[in-house]
């Protein structure tokens, strides 16, 4: 894990933090209970005077974005997110197929949790750069929803990529069916990332297996 990279951990979801000269960079925002345990690591680490500045995000599943809102609400951060899942954003995601599951399940627990729609400042698409840490490089890998995108560190050959599977060691799988828009775009987008010059990948379900390990379990999944 590189020094300046922090994984904020919650039961059910991880997300990552950057720390860069003029501040900290979130990608992702996490779900239940995420804040007081970002702001439990951030305290831990002694960045808790570092001023956030933005949040990245990988999709706009709830479990990824129920805290942004609020997060820039409170720190002033902007928001950078994938285009096509404008509508989850905005709290109006239509789901296709079995992916309704999910709809559903986001039906109930957005007035349940207090998610608070928000429109981002930045659209991201894929190729895009983001200046900031070491450069960050949009690759979009859509299927779990349509405007997932993975961030790229090319100096270090390192994937955020986001719910492109789930690594746990022997339990390591592929996202469930319910919770995919296009399942047949899966595979391509597994092909996709492994495409890249990689030393590693940074899933957010995930345990606290190294970058090379999490992904040696992503190349194992796909053959
Ligand atoms: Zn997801």
């Amino acid at each position: 894990m590189p020094p300046d990279c922090l994984r904020i951990r919650t039961p059910w979801v991880g997300f990552h933090v950057l720390k860069d000269a003029d501040g900290l960079y979130l990608l992702d925002g996490g779900f239940i209970g995420g804040v007081g345990r970002l702001k439990a690591t951030l305290a831990r680490q002694h960045w808790q005077n570092e001023r956030i500045r933005g949040i990245i995000l990988t999709h706009g599943h709830l479990d990824h974005i129920l805290n942004v809102a609020a997060i820039a609400r409170e720190t002033g951060a902007w928001i950078a997110a994938p285009r096509q899942d404008a509508a989850h954003y905005a709290g109006r995601a239509e789901y296709r197929g079995w992916s309704r599951v999910a709809g559903l399940l986001e039906g109930v627990g957005k007035p349940l949790l207090g998610f608070e729609p928000f429109t981002p400042d930045r659209w991201i698409g894929d190729g895009d750069r983001l200046d900031l840490w070491k450069g960050l490089r949009a690759v979009h890998l859509p299927g779990h929803t349509d405007g997932h995108t993975g961030y790229l560190c090319e100096d270090l050959g390192l994937l955020f990529c986001g719910d492109l599977f789930a690594s746990y060691r022997r339990f390591s799988h592929a996202p469930p069916g319910i919770l995919n828009s296009s399942p047949e775009l899966m595979r391509l987008s597994m092909i996709r990332a492994q495409s890249l010059d990689l030393n590693g990948v940074l899933p957010n379900h995930g345990d606290e297996a190294s970058p090379a390990e999490h992904l040696g379990r992503l190349r194992n999944l796909s053959h």
